[in-house]
């Protein structure tokens, strides 16, 4: 049976900042810890693969889907921003230089493990680590430590900045570049969010 987590905000904190109440997050599960305490030791895999079209409306639809998929961790506002933007740069930069605004498919695949234990304190935790591969079949890049360097880009003339390497590297925990010029570029990027969850004290 799935756990059924209920965040709840600390009472008496400042609930003038989203962030703040964000941070302060606790969660609650709806079981009684000393008569249902089952939780044990447990790891769970959930995978999701999808291909969308290289154009730029499906930027969108790449984000939704991979925050819905997300959503069984129910990670805060500021991890889901950050994963989202994530997903963002590396499916423009298909779109906009590897398939050069033509056609083109791009994959994408996520990968969330769970790792659920028992602690001493009446509360569990759950430690997930996402994968997220964004690849295509477009024209590749011939020095990934240049292209991935701040600042650098290919296209001034569309008025790109250079920055959505960096931003994938600032917002995730890890960023791999793998590319081959003329057969395409696959990146992927990491990010660990662990959950205490308490048991709720009846
Ligand atoms: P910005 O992301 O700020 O709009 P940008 O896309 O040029 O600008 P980055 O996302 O950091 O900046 O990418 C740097 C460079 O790496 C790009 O200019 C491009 O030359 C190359 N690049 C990135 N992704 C790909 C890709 N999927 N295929 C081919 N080249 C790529
Ligand atoms: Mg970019």
């Amino acid at each position: 049976m799935e756990n059924i987590m209920m965040p709840v905000i600390l009472s008496g904190q400042e609930n003038t900042d989203n962030k703040t109440i964000e941070k302060n997050k606790i969660y609650t599960d709806s079981r009684h810890y000393k008569k249902e305490k089952k939780i044990k030791n447990r790891i769970n895999e959930n995978n999701m693969s999808m291909a969308i079209d290289a154009n730029s409306q499906n930027e969108g639809l790449a984000r939704i889907c991979v925050a819905a998929f997300l959503t069984e961790i129910d990670p805060t506002l500021e991890e889901m921003n950050d994963i989202k933007t994530a997903v963002s740069e590396a499916v423009t930069n298909s779109i906009i230089h590897g398939y050069e605004e033509g056609p083109g498919k791009i994959l994408i695949k996520c990968k969330l493990k769970k790792h659920t234990y028992e602690n001493d304190d009446n509360t569990y935790t759950i430690d997930s680590i996402i994968k997220i591969e964004i690849k295509d079949k477009g024209v590749g890049i011939d020095n990934i430590e240049q292209a991935r360097e701040p600042l650098f880009t290919t296209k001034p003339e569309l008025d790109r900045s250079g920055m959505g390497f960096m931003f994938m590297e600032m917002f995730m925990d890890s960023v791999t570049v793998t590319s081959q010029v003329g057969v395409g570029t696959t990146v992927l990027m990491e990010k660990k969010l662990s959950r205490v969850v308490k048991y709720e004290q009846n």
